[in-house]
């Protein structure tokens, strides 16, 4: 039988009672790794309320002092790099290059947290009037809940995790339901380095157990990652419920392409944002716009570049895409490649029915390619969370830009061109928080904000570096007089 996944709370391992467990499977060979419960309501109670209990003396403790435990948690992370990455590949599918990049920004999000006793700092005005002071302090919130995709199963509860500790929070974390195994393994570490009961604590399951934290009062901020659809439910109930909430949802990333853009470095690096963890990435690029003819010359390089591309099992040093998650989302994404296709786009390079030798089980398609999508059409519109490119043809960059502020999400936006001014012009207009020039991947370092807009994002503060220290913190405005023979003589 294969392993029940336990929940961590108040620094001792659970197993649930709920009443259904799901599979959890390697999308390469379709081999069940775990089951994973879905925790109901009055355990998510218990966690929550244990949580709290945690939080005065937490909060007591000095931000110098909480750091220590961030420094101890590097430490153990960096010897347990490998073994992180190769849980990552394990139960999402990702080549272990990518896997191992994910490990290490988690890792940087730990270091940058390290600095909370600077960057909690506050602000201290003398003499706002004659003798009187005024300064402003952070405080933590509470109990801070963090709801986790399926995408980057190490990295994304860290774009929250240490900043929230380290600010004095206590924190429960909700991995994916699809992905919860290389959060098991940090809970492993995180028990090493002794926080107090109640800081940390590691709850599984899906939607009931996400509405339970969304509605528990013991909770004070909740942070998401997901899908769109999901994030604006998350950003409704926990805010009617008075939370500070953040929320990051889905993506639909265009890439403009000059004509003047370099050919082998536009291909390679759109080649790899397009199909690498297999369109996965919430700031994979979906969208391909070609500028003034330039598709003459990138639609065959990009074809070629993408047949090239070696699928199959991640753990494979020599693979560079993986399956995609689930039979579900194959099926899904098949399913709208088809409807493109009736659409009447062209299909380029078709990744349907991929075969893998041995790994007949999983669930792969292997790059896909479709031009002459037309406008407002699924291809163009929908996110598809697979490894498939729309190609879209446009006269000027003016146009592009229409184009790129035309569409629903805000998550990325790219250019490739030698053009400084087109390049300045694009960064200045595209309607989208995170810009790429030149750049496939347009990921904000840990001490930079991770900036989805419009569709991409519900709240005002984002994940990671400031806004993480702001979220998870809240001002206090202190005015102040004291009274004294001294300061009567003013
Ligand atoms: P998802 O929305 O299906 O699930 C995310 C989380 O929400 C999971 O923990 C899940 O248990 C929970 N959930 C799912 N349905 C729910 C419901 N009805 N009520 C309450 N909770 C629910 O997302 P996913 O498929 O795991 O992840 C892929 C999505 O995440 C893509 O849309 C991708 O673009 C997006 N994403 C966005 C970012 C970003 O920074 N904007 C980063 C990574 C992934």
């Amino acid at each position: 039988m294969s392993e029940r996944l336990l929940n961590f709370v108040y620094c001792a391992w659970r197993e649930s009672k709920a009443e259904r467990y799901l599979e959890v499977a390697n999308p390469a060979t379709a081999e069940v790794l775990a089951t994973v419960p879905l925790t109901p309501a009055d355990e998510v109670d218990e966690a929550a309320r244990l949580a709290l209990a945690a939080f005065p003396e937490w909060r007591r403790t000095p931000a110098p002092t909480r750091i220590q435990y961030l420094f101890k948690l590097k430490q153990l992370m960096e010897e347990h790099f490998e073994e992180l990455a190769r849980s990552v590949v394990l139960e999402n599918g990702k080549n272990l290059a990518d896997a191992r990049g994910e490990m290490r920004r988690a890792i940087e999000n730990v270091e940058t947290a390290c600095g909370i006793p600077t960057m909690m700092m506050g602000d201290f005005s003398e003499d706002v009037a004659r003798g009187i002071d005024e300064y402003m302090i952070r405080q933590p919130v509470g109990v801070a809940a963090l709801i986790c995709p399926f995408n980057f199963p190490g990295m994304i509860p860290f774009w929250y995790l240490p900043y929230a500790l380290a600010c004095g929070n206590t924190v429960i974390v909700k991995p994916s339901e699809r992905c919860p195994l290389t959060m098991q393994k940090v809970f492993r570490l995180l028990e090493q380095i002794d926080l107090p009961p109640g800081v940390v604590n590691l709850v599984n399951g899906g939607a009931e157990t996400v509405n339970a934290l969304l509605d528990h009062p013991a909770i004070s901020a909740v942070t998401f990652v997901g899908s769109t659809a999901v994030a604006r439910h998350i950003y409704g109930r926990a805010s009617a419920n008075g939370k500070r909430v953040q929320a990051q949802g889905g993506a639909k990333n265009p890439v403009i392409i000059l004509p003047d853009a370099d050919p082998a470095l536009t291909t390679r690096i759109v080649t790899d944002s397009a199909f690498g963890n297999a369109g996965q990435r919430c700031l994979a690029a979906s969208l391909a716009i070609a500028v003034a003819g330039a598709e003459k010359t990138f639609l065959p390089a990009l074809a070629e570049a993408a047949s090239n591309l070696v699928v199959g099992n991640g753990l494979d040093p020599a693979v560079q895409m993986g399956p995609v998650i689930t039979p579900q989302s194959k099926a899904r994404i098949e399913g709208l490649i088809q409807q493109g296709l009736d659409e009447g786009a062209a299909m380029v390079l078709d990744g349907r029915n991929a075969r893998i030798s041995g790994l007949e089980q999983g669930y792969f398609l292997k790059p896909t390619i479709i031009s002459d999508i037309p406008r407002d059409g699924v291809i163009h519109r929908t996110e598809l969370f697979g490894p498939v490119l729309g190609v879209l043809r446009v006269a000027t960059v003016d146009e592009a830009i229409q184009l790129v502020n035309s569409g629903d999400y805000g998550n990325m936006a790219c250019v490739f061109t030698s053009s400084g001014s087109a390049a300045r012009k694009f960064r200045y207009e595209a309607d989208a928080g995170n810009i790429g020039i030149n750049i496939g991947v347009a990921a904000p370092m840990a001490f930079y904000p991770f900036s989805g807009w419009r569709g991409s994002f519900f709240g005002a503060l984002h994940a990671q570096g400031k806004h993480a220290v702001e979220f998870f913190t809240q001002t206090k405005v202190v005015v102040e007089r004291w009274l004294s023979e001294w300061s009567r003589t003013f």
